[in-house]
C-alpha cells in the first residue's frame, strides 16, 4: 500500500521533471531560432551572372571616358562610450587618434557601351553580403554595368568583419559605421560618374625587386612584386586625370601596437602621386595631379613589411625597421617614386579606345571550417549562407583594352597567381602541391592585374 507522502513526492518529482523538460525544449527552440537567424541568406535569390562584351563597330570614333571621386571614411572617435575597434592582429585594440584620413576612392570607366565602377576602401575587408548591399544603394540612372568593391586590407582601420571586438566572442563591427562606408561608396561613385570626361588609357608594368620593400613571412617564398598601373590622361593636354595602381603587400606597417587610424603606405602613395613627394616642405619629385586609387593584389601567405623587414627611404636614405609612420612614408614613397619615373617615359598601349568586357558571377562554396560555423551563432560574424554550410562569394574577369583584371575574394597567394606552388615545411597547408596553370597564364591581355579582397 502507498503512503500519501510517497504519492506527493512522485507528483512533485513529475512537476519538476515537466518544468525542466519545458525549459530545455524552450532553450532548444531558442537555439534553433538563433542558428536559423544567424545563417539566414542576407540576399535571398541573388545570383550574379554577367557576360558583357559589347564591341563597338570599327567605323565608330574612339571613345573612352573616365571619372574619379572620393570620400573620407574616418570613424568618429569622440564618444568614449563607443570605442572604435581596429581590425587586424589581435582583437581589443581601440583607436585613439586619427593620424591621416581613410578614403573610399572611386573610378568609373565608360567605353560608350559599357560602364565599369571600381571602388577601393581603406578597410580590412568587406563581406560579399555588404558589397551587394552597397551596390543596391547605387541609382540605376548611373548605368553602372558592374561595380568592383575592394578593400586595401589595412590593419589600422575600423573592424568591418567582426573578428576584432573587445572580447573574443564580441564583434568589433559598428553597424552605423559600416552603413556610412556604404553611403560613402555611393557618394564617391556619384562624383566619379558626374566627372566623366574623354580620356586616353595607358598601362604600366613596373618590375620591382621585393628586397627592402616586402617580405614573405610564410613558406614557400613567392612574391607578386611588380607594380601595375592604368593611367588616364586627357587626350588634348595629356594632363593626368587619375590612375588605378596595384601592388601586393599587407598595409600593416605601423604594426600591432599602433592605435592611430591611418591609410598606411597606400595613403602616402596616393598623396605622392597626386601632389608630389615632399620632405621637410621641399618638393623632391613632381606629382601627376588627378586622383589615384590603390588596389592590393596577391598578399596571401603572407606579404608583409613586418618589423623584421627594413625599408630604405628613397629620399633620406634611412633604413627603417621599427614600425612607424616614417616607415609607412618610406614604403609609400618607394612605390610612388617608381611610378613617377615610369610615367614620364615607358607606357604601354596608350589609346583612346579600350573596349570593356565583364565576366562576373556569384560562386557558392562549401564551408569546411568549424569556427566559421560557430562565429555567426555567437554573433561574431554577420554572414549569411545560401543554404546550410554554403557561402555565396564572387569572382570576375574584367578586360579594358589590353588590361585584364582578375577580381578575387580574400587574400590570394602569389604562387596561385604566378606559379611556384610547392610543399614546403612550415607552409600554411600540408597537402600535395596541385599542379594547375597559374592564374596569369589563363588571363588575356598585355597587363594582368589581380585585385585581391575584391567584392568579398
Ligand atoms: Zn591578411
Amino acid at each position: 500500500m502507498r503512503t500519501p507522502s510517497a504519492g506527493r513526492f512522485r507528483a512533485c518529482f513529475r512537476r519538476i521533471f515537466l518544468v525542466l523538460a519545458v525549459a530545455v525544449l524552450a532553450l532548444l527552440v531558442l537555439a534553433a531560432i538563433r542558428i536559423v537567424y544567424a545563417f539566414r541568406d542576407r540576399t535571398p535569390g541573388y545570383h550574379l551572372s554577367l557576360h558583357i562584351a559589347r564591341r563597338a563597330p570599327e567605323t565608330e570614333a574612339p571613345f573612352l571616358r573616365v571619372g574619379f571621386g572620393r570620400r573620407t571614411i574616418n570613424p568618429d572617435l569622440s564618444n568614449p562610450n563607443r570605442p572604435v575597434w581596429l581590425a587586424g592582429f589581435a582583437g581589443g585594440r581601440a583607436a585613439t587618434t586619427i593620424h591621416d584620413d581613410l578614403w573610399a576612392v572611386a573610378c568609373v570607366i565608360d567605353d560608350g557601351r559599357t560602364r565599369l565602377g571600381i571602388v577601393s576602401l581603406d578597410a580590412i575587408g568587406m563581406f560579399n553580403d555588404d558589397v551587394i548591399a552597397a551596390r543596391r544603394l547605387l541609382p540605376a540612372g548611373w548605368k553602372l554595368d558592374y561595380t568592383i568593391i575592394c578593400a586595401t586590407h589595412n590593419h589600422s582601420t575600423p573592424d568591418l568583419l567582426g573578428l576584432w571586438g573587445p572580447r573574443i566572442f564580441q564583434t568589433g563591427v559598428d553597424r552605423a559605421y559600416l552603413r556610412r562606408v556604404q553611403e560613402s561608396i555611393r557618394e564617391a561613385l556619384g562624383e566619379a560618374v558626374s566627372s566623366l570626361q574623354p580620356a586616353d588609357l595607358s598601362l604600366m608594368e613596373i618590375p620591382v625587386h621585393p628586397a627592402g620593400l616586402v617580405a614573405d613571412s610564410r613558406k614557400p617564398e613567392v612574391f607578386d612584386p611588380d607594380i601595375r598601373v592604368m593611367l588616364f590622361t586627357r587626350p588634348d593636354a595629356a594632363a593626368v586625370i587619375g590612375s588605378v595602381v596595384s601592388w601586393a603587400d599587407h598595409p600593416e606597417t605601423p604594426w600591432s601596437r599602433n592605435t592611430g587610424i591611418t591609410a598606411d603606405f597606400p595613403g602616402v602613395l596616393r598623396d605622392s602621386l597626386e601632389r608630389g613627394i615632399v620632405y621637410d616642405g621641399q618638393l623632391r619629385m613632381e606629382g601627376l595631379g588627378g586622383i589615384h586609387l590603390y588596389v592590393n593584389g596577391a598578399i596571401g601567405g603572407l606579404m608583409t613589411t613586418d618589423p623584421e623587414t627594413a625599408v630604405r627611404d628613397p629620399f633620406t636614405g634611412e633604413e627603417i625597421s621599427q614600425p612607424s609612420q616614417k616607415k609607412s612614408r618610406a614604403l609609400g614613397n618607394a612605390i610612388a617614386q617608381r611610378i613617377l619615373k615610369h610615367a614620364a617615359s615607358e607606357r604601354i598601349a596608350p589609346a583612346q579606345t579600350a573596349a570593356i568586357c565583364v565576366h562576373a558571377r556569384s560562386v557558392e562554396l562549401p564551408i569546411a571550417n568549424f569556427n566559421f560555423l560557430l562565429a555567426p551563432v555567437l554573433g561574431l560574424l554577420d554572414r549569411g549562407h545560401v543554404r546550410w554550410k554554403t557561402l555565396r562569394t564572387e569572382a570576375a574577369l574584367v578586360t579594358i583594352g589590353e588590361a585584364a583584371i582578375a577580381c578575387i575574394p580574400g587574400e590570394i597567394y602569389p604562387e596561385l597567381v604566378n606559379g611556384g606552388i610547392e610543399r614546403a615545411p612550415g607552409g600554411d597547408f600540408d597537402v600535395d602541391p596541385v599542379e594547375v596553370p597559374h592564374l596569369r597564364a589563363l588571363m588575356p591581355g598585355k597587363v594582368k592585374f589581380v585585385f585581391g579582397m575584391a567584392n568579398d
